[in-house]
């Protein structure tokens, strides 16, 4: 039976209400941070853990920490990643819904730690009812003294301001959400330099995903190595899999990084839909390399999906079975990115227009099978060559289902219709 860090109060009545949280074990580890730890302590805690970005890219959370300037005399930000627009995730969701406090618990041990008397979380604009409940979780925080001034008479000071986003996917990329939390468009902005060093408002900032801050009270209440042992080397704890697509019981299972895919598909989420076959898995939303059938036999953990040839991403499984059109799945995947390129540079601007016409001529019918390589290499222009990782977030899905699915572009192509149209009628 898996321990539950992040989902253990989801199912209770009334789970988003601080009198639950409180009841539950909230607000323990906050105490133990501020009146039995050092900042110096809660951070050699979470290094020990293995604590990796849970937003998609698996950064180590302890040493991005660490990478704030010692001595600086400007204020540090902290700033909340919850703009979670990548197809396919939506476990920020469950912990904002179902558990707010533990997030608003997480970012006062975090700020307490990083010693930054600011913060922010940023919504997406869709998430209405979500911003909703955390702002007033926000308020039952600061009317319960966790938030403010002198909180639990530590000395320790902190404001905490949710900003709602405009919907644009973009502003997930760090550095796009730190100029539309400055008013400004969502262009990402070329790194080096590094938030950490010049962040918001060309201060000092740490950015976090929301389920990477949610496991930081359970770090400081049951420590780093107990956390590192749940999952396996460099890869501490657990993590909310959030299941969609062809399968019989959608949803959001929490185990520890190395849990098998093939268990999470047929046990936790009951198998595939209508007893298919399966066809193809997408391990970590929508912009990683797909699986097909037989590669599915991996643990979910960063560094196993990634020997397989994906990446663990967001942590959002997608599953097609057999009567998916791959043809039609990558039209799809190439849309959405075109529709969110911010429009900045030139491979990302151009190249997703490029692909987007070519994969629209193959399901017009006039297609011709020197287009199946042109996407490919289309792809390779654009990957590495952008300013921020959507260009390879369209770069690599397209690459990757042009090679392990070329039987399907080549009889859309030469039969003007889909393979599986033949198969289903
Ligand atoms: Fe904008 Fe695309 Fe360039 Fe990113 S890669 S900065 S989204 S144009």
């Amino acid at each position: 039976m898996t321990e539950k860090i992040l989902s253990r109060r989801f199912d209770l009545k009334d789970s988003h209400t601080l009198k639950v949280y409180e009841e539950n074990g909230g607000y323990i580890a906050l105490r133990k941070a501020l009146k039995e730890m050092s900042p110096a302590q809660i951070l050699d805690e979470v290094k020990r853990s293995n604590l990796r970005g849970r937003g998609g890219a698996g950064f180590p959370a302890g040493m991005k920490w660490s990478f704030l300037p010692k001595d600086t005399d400007k204020p540090v930000y902290l700033c909340v990643n919850a703009d979670e627009s990548e197809p396919g995730t939506f476990k920020d969701r469950f912990i904002m819904e179902r558990d707010p406090h533990l997030l608003i618990e997480g970012i006062i041990i975090t700020c307490y730690t990083i010693r930054s008397s600011q913060a922010f979380i940023y919504i997406r604009g869709e998430y209405l009812s979500q911003a909703r409940l955390l702002e007033q979780a926000i308020q039952d925080a600061y009317a319960a003294k966790y938030l403010g001034k002198n909180i639990l008479g530590s000395g320790f000071d902190l404001d905490l301001i949710l900003y709602i986003g405009a919907g644009a996917y973009i502003c997930g990329e760090e550095t796009a959400m730190l100029e539309s939390l400055e008013g400004k468009k969502g262009y990402p902005r070329l790194k080096p330099p590094f938030p950490a060093v010049i962040g918001l408002y060309n201060c000092p900032t740490i950015i976090n995903n929301v389920e990477t801050i949610a496991n930081v009270p359970a770090i400081v209440e049951r420590g780093g190595d107990w956390y590192a042992g749940l999952g396996p080397p460099k890869n501490g704890g657990t993590r909310l899999f959030a299941v969609s697509g062809h399968v019989k019981r959608p949803g959001c299972y929490e185990h520890p990084l190395g849990y098998p895919l093939k268990k999470l598909l047929y046990e936790d989420a009951g198998g595939i839909l209508d007893d298919l076959p399966l066809k193809a898995v997408v391990p970590g939303g929508s912009s990683v390399p797909v699986l097909k059938a037989d590669e599915i036999d991996i643990n979910l953990d960063f560094d196993s999906v990634q020997a397989a040839g994906s990446m663990l991403g967001s942590a959002a499984i997608i599953v097609m079975h057999e009567r998916t059109c791959m043809v039609k799945a990558t039209e799809r995947i190439i849309n959405f990115y075109k529709e969110e390129s911010c429009g900045q540079c030139s491979p990302c601007r151009e190249g997703t227009g490029w692909l987007l016409k070519i994969i629209q001529r193959i399901l017009r019918g006039e297609g011709v099978m020197e287009d199946i390589d042109l996407l490919y290499d289309v792809s390779e222009g654009i990957l590495g060559n952008t300013i921020c990782p959507l260009g390879d977030a369209v770069a690599m899905p397209v690459m990757s289902y042009v090679t392990k699915f070329r039987d399907e572009f080549e009889y859309f192509i030469a039969h003007k219709k889909s393979k599986i149209e033949t198969m289903v009628s």
